[in-house]
């Protein structure tokens, strides 16, 4: 009980730091259960782990919170935040290195699945970690009891219980969550690939905030006439927006007006996004995966041979493997990965694409003959992603006119603001016949799934695998780099991709396909919680928060140790 730990405390105060290790184990509380499952080595060292966990009955959460996953996850992402919102009341420093901090993990705009709290159907509990408090490397006792036994029922009492929560917010998040699932879920049967709203705010605050722009200069999105569908959703009723059908679109414009932070907010509308974010009714089909020149990265036995061919010094490209890509072939391997993952829709940026890449113009097809070039540019195969991948695409271009004759649509972008000019785009295709010609003899058809050996994944014991923040992930010696996985959207995603290319070797045999894999570890995860994933399942897990296949794939696929049949 809480008294066992108030005696534990007394019995260690002002000893020395590795003392606390003897408060590990579960404590009752009156209305709640206290785990101790990892208590730090010294004050500078990660903090220690703990979890609370309440009974639901005591928690009293209305039993239509539970009931879908949507559901779940959003009152597991309000909780979370209720809980670090408080939290932050009660947290002080209180001597050495982190004493005094308590701290959960902090999810950003989007709504994802977390490790942080679980809303079971037995009870709810969170996972949080505690800087026991230390002068020097001393014990403070006391100050470790004002947290443990003071200040922290006060924060369960006031972020895990519902009477003690705004109601009124919290249904606000778990109605938005119905109604974001509701609308994702009609996309397909409207035809449609992404939906954005009438009203939404689309540009951020800055580059590295995630936070809606504010103030007068603001524009909010407004749909033109052409595209503009109306859905019914379960509470917000009837609402009215761009609807961007399957197909090949273009978003047009100059420069500055706002075609990069449209398809920005398209990317992003894979993830739900929480109330008051500008983008809660964009939303896009949740296999959308963008794509990029990504020069530098490693790329192992993908056939990009539908875009690349005739390499110098006769290098394979149905095989092909590289250490260090180019622009162009990285793109290549970008979108065939995207491909052999399942993507449904395409989205590709002109600011971050490779030009070589994407357009080879009449005057340049005269004279470098086709022979002399390696490239199939994206031009020449975007129809054939939709006919025989049924894979839409979504393009930025405001430099290229060649691209009119490919497109079902074409959006012009101005002064922030959409515009249809899909007729005109054909008029002046039609009247002004390209210089260029196409470039292909066969049709893209097929992509080959590729199986990892399991030799490219045996780790010594020694060997590390871990995340640090966004973008890198190391496995044993080799360090994969996710810099420009540009829909991983937060750190504990990475967390959770490194700890899943642990887990994930279980099912790496030599004979299982690399989607197979992982559609096997997302199986898991849905069937037993994202715990699963955890050395440390059964415990306060680490925090993870819920990847796509897309950014597990994204993963594997630049690992420089992959090798594969
Ligand atoms: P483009 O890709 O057409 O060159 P960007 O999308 O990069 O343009 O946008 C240019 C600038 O305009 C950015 O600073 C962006 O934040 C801002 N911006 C975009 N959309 C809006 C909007 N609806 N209201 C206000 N500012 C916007
Ligand atoms: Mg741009």
């Amino acid at each position: 009980t809480s008294n066992d730990l108030r005696r534990k405390l007394a019995g260690i105060d002002r000893k020395g730091y590795g003392a606390y290790k003897s408060l590990a184990g579960t404590y009752k509380f009156d209305f709640f259960t206290l785990y101790i499952d990892h208590v730090q080595s010294d004050p500078f060292a990660p903090p220690s782990r703990m979890r609370v966990r309440l009974a639901r009955e005591v928690a009293g959460f209305p039993a239509e919170y539970y009931r879908t996953r949507t559901e779940r996850i959003a009152l597991e992402d309000y909780l979370t935040r209720c809980f670090a919102a408080v939290v932050r009341r009660y947290s002080e420093r209180k001597g050495t290195g982190k004493s005094g901090i308590i701290s959960i993990d902090r999810p950003g705009q989007e709504v994802l699945e977390r490790t942080s709290m679980v809303a079971g159907d037995r009870f709810v509990e969170a996972r949080f970690v505690v800087g026991l408090p230390a002068r020097g490397r001393t014990v403070l006792a006391g100050e470790a009891g004002e947290i443990l036994l003071e200040s922290l029922p006060e924060i369960v009492r006031h972020s895990l219980v519902f009477k003690n929560l705004d109601r009124n917010r919290l249904q606000v998040h778990i109605e938005l969550a119905r109604d974001q699932a509701a609308l994702r879920r009609q996309l397909p049967e409207m035809g449609l690939v992404a939906f954005v709203a009438d009203g939404s705010v689309l540009p951020r605050e800055s580059g590295v905030s995630d936070l809606p722009l504010k103030g007068e200069n603001v524009v909010p999105f407004r749909s033109p006439p052409e595209y503009t569908v109306s859905v019914n959703l379960p509470h917000r009723g009837r609402i009215s927006g761009m609807g961007i059908p399957r197909g090949v679109t273009l978003i047009v414009g100059g420069g500055y007006h706002g075609k990069s932070t449209l398809l920005r907010a398209i990317e992003r509308g894979v993830y739900n996004h929480i109330p008051g974010d500008g983008r809660e009714f964009v939303i896009t089909v949740s296999d959308a995966v963008k794509i990029r020149a990504e020069d530098g990265r490693s790329v192992v036995g993908v056939d990009i041979s539908g875009f690349i061919n005739n390499l110098p010094f006769g290098k394979d490209t149905r095989n092909f493997s590289t250490a260090n890509a180019s622009g162009s072939t990285s793109q290549a391997a970008n979108i065939v990965e995207a491909l052999e993952a399942g993507t449904e829709l395409l989205l590709l940026d002109e600011d971050t694409s490779a030009t070589n890449f994407m357009i080879r113009d009449g005057r340049m097809q005269r004279l470098v003959a086709r022979e002399m070039e390696p490239i199939t540019p994206f031009i020449d195969r975007v129809r054939d992603l939709l006919d025989n991948f049924n894979t839409s695409t979504i393009l930025v271009v405001g430099g290229s006119g060649d691209y009119f004759e490919v497109a079902d649509n074409v959006i012009m972008i101005h002064n922030y603001l959409p515009r249809d000019v899909t007729a005109r785009a054909r008029e002046i295709a039609y009247g002004m016949r390209g210089e260029r010609s196409r470039e292909v003899e066969a049709p893209l058809q097929t992509v080959r799934e590729r199986i990892p050996l399991p030799e490219a994944f045996r780790l010594q014991s020694k060997d590390k695998v871990k995340s640090r923040g966004l973008d890198d992930i190391q496995l044993g010696r080799e360090n994969v780099d996710l810099q420009n996985v540009e829909q991983l959207v937060d750190n504990s995603q990475t967390a959770a991709l490194a700890a899943i290319m642990k887990y994930a070797r279980k099912y790496i045999d030599g004979k299982t396909t690399l989607a197979q894999v992982t559609h096997k570890v997302l199986q898991d995860i849905e069937k037993e919680g994202l715990d699963v994933i955890s050395a440390f399942m059964g415990q306060h897990p680490g925090d993870f928060a819920l990847p796509r296949k897309y950014e597990v794939m994204a993963a594997f696929n630049r690992y420089r140790g992959l090798r594969v049949k």
